[in-house]
């Protein structure tokens, strides 16, 4: 075991922050470091930040969102359109959506793609709560915002062949070049999606 060569409130400071993704264990001790030089400016209101969050964060059981409230903001926004969904896999996705501005829609986050690999099944994500919004009547369109991956695809075929019974209209995201891509940087299978689904001017 590597020498420590800080107090135990420290190591453990250190361990949790090595826990969150994107951080190794030296990143991690880095961070640590760094929250203990900033001890008032940025480790205080950091505590008190996450225990607010650990204290008030529920699960939306509508749309599986996180926020402070049940329904959360975005599914009591009256000004959103309630006739289409967009699906996503996690709220990062929908936090992602969120920030681009892109639509002003409601969301359903199914906690996860099914995945053979992983052992994640049809019952382990929230699939039936996203049927019955969708036979719900309000519900026109349902925007597949999966990855685009063998596991996103199967996903998206699982979502339209449950959905094939109801009027709604299940649609994805298109596949093709990056805003501001260059050609020649594309993988063959990106640049062939992208000459499938070319649009008009
Ligand atoms: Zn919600």
């Amino acid at each position: 075991m590597a020498r420590s060569s800080a107090g135990p409130e420290i190591e453990r400071l250190i361990q949790l922050l090595g826990r969150l993704p994107g951080l190794g264990p030296r990143s991690a001790r880095r961070a640590a470091l760094h929250l203990v030089k900033k001890r008032d400016q940025l480790l205080g209101p950091l505590a008190e930040a996450m225990a607010a969050a650990h204290a008030n964060i529920l699960t939306c059981t509508t749309c599986g969102n996180v926020d402070t409230t049940d329904p959360c903001g975005i599914c009591r926004d009256a000004r959103r359109d309630p006739g289409i969904i967009v699906v996503v896999a996690d709220v990062a996705d929908l936090w992602a959506l969120e920030r681009s501005a892109a639509i002003n829609a409601r969301y359903h986050v199914l906690g996860g793609i099914l995945s053979a690999l992983d052992g994640v099944r049809p019952e382990n994500l929230n699939l039936d709560s996203l049927i019955d919004r969708a036979a719900s009547g309000d519900v026109k369109e349902l925007i597949l915002a999966l990855s685009a991956t063998v596991d996103g695809q199967t996903t998206a075929h699982y979502i339209t062949d449950r959905l094939s019974h109801l009027p709604v209209k299940v649609t994805r995201l298109a596949h093709g070049v990056p805003v501001g891509g260059e050609l020649d940087y594309l993988d063959d299978s990106t640049l062939s999606a992208a000459i499938r689904q070319r649009t008009g001017l």
